[in-house]
């Protein structure tokens, strides 16, 4: 069975945590664009010198960066049986280039998993994820705005999906392994 998901939900919904045990039972990569950002940063590529500046701001990087970084990843030979997107689309452009790479390979989405959890809740998480990892993008004037961006740009898409019929709407609030039962039922595994 193939499993190409689609992991969406606002800043601090817990995506990563569970891209990462979905990952592990599923047996497909998670694919986690802030992540790959990230090791940029530390790296310090040409790639991650232009996303930090995005990233700092809690503004999203520019679609054509982002997509073709995505598109080089899907190419490579892990993600040729199924994926895990996390973070990945999260603007319109996004989604349309997405459907023309899968289209390109005769593939297609199986699944959009929405995460959600309410805002007092993510801040909270984001909050304290500050001060345990320091991230630089998580001050709380800059998770609000990135609240925001997902709110205007982001959210939307899971109407799309729904209209596409793939979208599956999971309650973020919970124990870790609990949330991951939740997703792995409304995903038929
Ligand atoms: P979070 O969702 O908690 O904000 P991420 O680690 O997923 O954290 O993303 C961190 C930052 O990386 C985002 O605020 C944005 O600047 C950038 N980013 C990640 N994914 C995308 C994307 N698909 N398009 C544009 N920018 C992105």
């Amino acid at each position: 069975m193939s499993s190409r998901i689609i992991l969406i939900g606002p800043p601090g919904a817990g995506k990563g945590t569970q891209a990462a045990r979905l990952s592990e039972a599923l047996g497909v990569p998670a694919i986690s664009t802030g992540d790959i950002f990230r090791a940029n940063v530390a790296g310090e590529t040409e790639l991650g010198r232009t996303a930090k500046r995005y990233m700092d701001a809690g503004e999203y990087v520019p679609d054509e960066v982002t997509n073709s970084m995505v598109a080089d990843r899907l190419a490579q030979e892990d993600a040729a049986e199924g994926f895990l997107l996390d973070g990945y689309p999260r603007t319109a452009a996004q989604v349309t280039e997405l459907d023309s790479m899968l289209e390109a390979r005769s593939h297609s989405l199986d699944h959009v998993v929405e995460l959600t959890a309410d805002t007092d809740e993510v801040v909270g998480r984001l909050l304290a994820r500050a001060s345990l990892q320091g991230r630089s993008d998580d001050t709380e004037d800059v998770i609000r705005h990135r609240l925001d961006v997902y709110a205007e740009q982001t959210q939307p898409l899971t109407d799309l999906y729904a209209e596409r019929g793939l979208l599956r709407r999971v309650d973020g609030l919970g124990e870790v392994e609990e949330i991951t039962a939740r997703i792995l039922a409304a995903i038929g595994r």
